[in-house]
């Protein structure tokens, strides 16, 4: 679990958990420096406002996969004063992928893919799927490298943005 607790301006103040090692180095740099997804980044910002605006804590979980895992992840933010906030992430499963991910072959271009930010999965308009599941589909083009872009998908926009 990594907790860690930021000031109004998105600073980190201090650090608890798996970044308790880390304090030194992670104090006072912005939290931004380390959430490198821009799709995350958007949701982040998103709840980071709405736990200050609403001086109520939240969880929700989201998935943040790597090429050789999937993990299902847990984020619980909880107001502090002065619109400080405590943020805590924790893995709830990491599981080893099967066969990697993406068969890549460079001439041909890209193919664009949407990925959902919250629940890691593929899609369009009404259509969410694993990767594994929506590589399968026609709606997914895997002949060429996938370029993937982040938006949110129309449950998790219900779920969790309300
Ligand atoms: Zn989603």
């Amino acid at each position: 679990m990594i907790v860690y607790e930021l000031n109004q301006a998105d600073h980190i103040t201090r650090t608890e958990g798996d970044w308790s090692e880390v304090t030194d180095r992670v104090v006072g740099r912005p939290i931004w420096d380390y959430v490198r997804d821009a799709g995350l980044v958007e949701v982040y910002q998103y709840l980071f406002d709405k736990v200050r605006q609403d001086g109520a804590g939240l969880s929700c979980g989201y998935r943040c996969d790597t090429p050789s895992h999937i993990q299902r992840m847990r984020l619980h933010i909880r107001p502090l004063e002065q619109r400080a906030i405590q943020v805590a992430s924790e893995v709830l499963e990491r599981i080893e992928r099967p066969s990697p991910v993406v068969a890549i072959s460079v001439e041909r271009g890209f193919a664009l893919a949407l990925r959902c930010s919250i629940c890691a999965r593929y899609g369009r308009s009404q259509d969410w799927a694993d990767l594994a599941e929506a590589a399968a589909s026609d709606w997914l083009d895997t002949d060429r490298p996938i370029r993937v872009y982040h938006g949110i998908c129309p449950d998790c926009r219900e779920g969790i943005l309300g």
